[in-house]
């Protein structure tokens, strides 16, 4: 991958993102999201910011080596305390790290998001944590989508501030509640995958000696849950 052939997980997330005056990629490493959305003309200036000094590294010399200096800076420093009020940040994206993690940099920038940017994200787990972070500070997911890239299943989604409150059902929450209005095959292929694991997982548990009741009774929800998501008749 570099910036003029993203990954398709990285295409998936770019694809998302609005025409932006200023655009802060937090978690950059080599900036590649960033350094494609100038190059393609989609945003005219962008900030990647970084809190591991090899990485930051990698941005610089990304922006350098793709003449980008006099529309791209690179930043180190953790998550949202990069950006500042003089930027006018008007889109966030941060993607590849954990939905937990995603979350927490979220929860502790708040302070940063007093402007409401748009938000471009991408968890490789714990979607549905950043999804309930979002829709309890107002947030509507207006843009959802799934790949399967390197073996793994990727989900990416924008969200808006909208000023009305926002909720989601558990179901919207855990399966994305774009996606689930779209059930795409690749959408399908990661439940079904999951569904497997856990009927498996289920087995397992319900003969083992120890017998984990609060497991076992996790297990058969979460397999009822995917169940009913993946059932075309009801
Ligand atoms: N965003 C790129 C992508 O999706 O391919 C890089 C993902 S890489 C797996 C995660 C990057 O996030 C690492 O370079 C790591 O140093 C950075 N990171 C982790 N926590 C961070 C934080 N609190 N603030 C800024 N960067 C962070």
């Amino acid at each position: 991958m570099d910036a003029k052939h993203l990954s398709k997980r990285m295409q998936a997330v770019a694809d998302l993102v609005p025409k932006s005056n200023n655009v802060a990629d937090i978690g950059s490493d080599h900036a590649y999201l960033p350094a494609y959305l100038l190059e393609q003309g989609l945003i005219k200036h962008a900030i990647a910011g970084e809190v591991v000094d090899g990485p930051f590294k990698n941005a610089q010399s990304e922006i350098i080596s793709q003449n980008l200096s006099h529309v791209m800076e690179a930043r180190l420093g953790n998550g949202l305390a990069v950006i500042e009020p003089s930027d006018h940040v008007d889109t966030i994206t941060i993607a590849g790290m954990g939905g937990e993690l995603i979350t927490d940099i979220l929860e502790r920038g708040k302070a940063k998001l007093t402007n409401h940017p748009v938000l471009v994200l991408q968890a490789n787990v714990d979607e549905n944590t950043l999804r309930k972070w979002l829709a309890n500070h107002q947030y509507e997911i207006t843009g959802e989508d799934i790949v399967y890239d390197a073996g793994h299943f990727y989900e990416m989604f924008r969200a808006e501030y909208v000023n009305h409150p926002v909720s989601y059902t558990r179901e919207e929450l855990d399966f994305g509640p774009l996606l689930l209005q779209n059930k795409t095959a690749t959408f399908r292929d990661k439940w079904n995958e999951k569904l497997a694991k856990n009927r498996f997982i289920l087995d397992k548990l319900v003969n083992s000696k120890s017998h984990p009741a609060t497991k076992i009774s996790k297990t058969k929800t979460m397999i009822t849950e995917i169940e009913g998501v993946l059932d075309d008749n009801r």
